[in-house]
């Protein structure tokens, strides 16, 4: 495993990111919508960082399965919305943008539920492979493309819990043959 970020570096950029966010919202009250489970660290910081009034609301997105590092059909989740976004700003908080299909098609389904706008923030954007016509509004750090884990993004369930982000070796990857 190679360390990509340091807890140093990643710290920095998520006060930029709140600064740029605060910024553009003001007091207006803002909901927060984290897509889970690999946004959880990042929340944690970036809404401690933020001093106006906020919701924070999750929503859950799945395109990885079990241990491979490829993406699978993406499930997408909103039945844990507790309160209304009708009306309300939106910030859709993802770690990391990489083909871009989770908020492309997340940003339209939340867009039904009537917010008054949807913008979205993601740590982390892996330098080319965009396959969609949207980008993050906010983004910590463009990186290469490798498969990352720590600070909330997991390889087979681990490694969510290390507060740098690191790249996976290729020996250190056991990709499902798929039988
Ligand atoms: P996208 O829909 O933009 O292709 O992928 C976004 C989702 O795929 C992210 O929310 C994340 O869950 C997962 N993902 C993409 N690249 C990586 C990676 O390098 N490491 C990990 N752990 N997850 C990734
Ligand atoms: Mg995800």
């Amino acid at each position: 495993m190679k360390v990509l970020l340091t807890e140093d570096q990643l710290q920095q950029a998520i006060r930029r990111m709140a600064g740029e966010i605060a910024e553009h919202y003001r007091d207006r009250p803002l909901t927060i919508v984290g897509v889970m489970i690999g946004s959880i660290v990042l929340l944690a910081d970036l809404i401690r960082l933020l001093d106006m009034p906020l919701r924070v609301e999750l929503v859950q997105a799945r395109s990885y399965r079990r241990n491979s590092t490829r993406p699978g059909p993406l499930v997408l989740n909103l039945d844990l919305l507790s309160s209304d976004v009708r009306d309300r700003d939106v910030l859709l908080v993802d770690d990391i943008f990489d083909t871009g299909h989770t908020l492309w098609e997340l940003v339209p389904q939340l867009d039904e539920l009537g917010p008054a706008s949807i913008r979205t923030a993601v740590l982390l954007r892996k330098q080319g492979r965009c396959e969609v016509p949207i980008q993050p509004d906010y983004v910590g750090f463009d990186i290469p493309d490798a498969f990352v884990v720590g600070y909330g993004l997991d390889y087979n369930d681990l490694y969510r819990n290390l507060p740098y982000v690191a790249a996976l070796e290729s020996g250190e990857i056991r990709e499902e043959t798929g039988r």
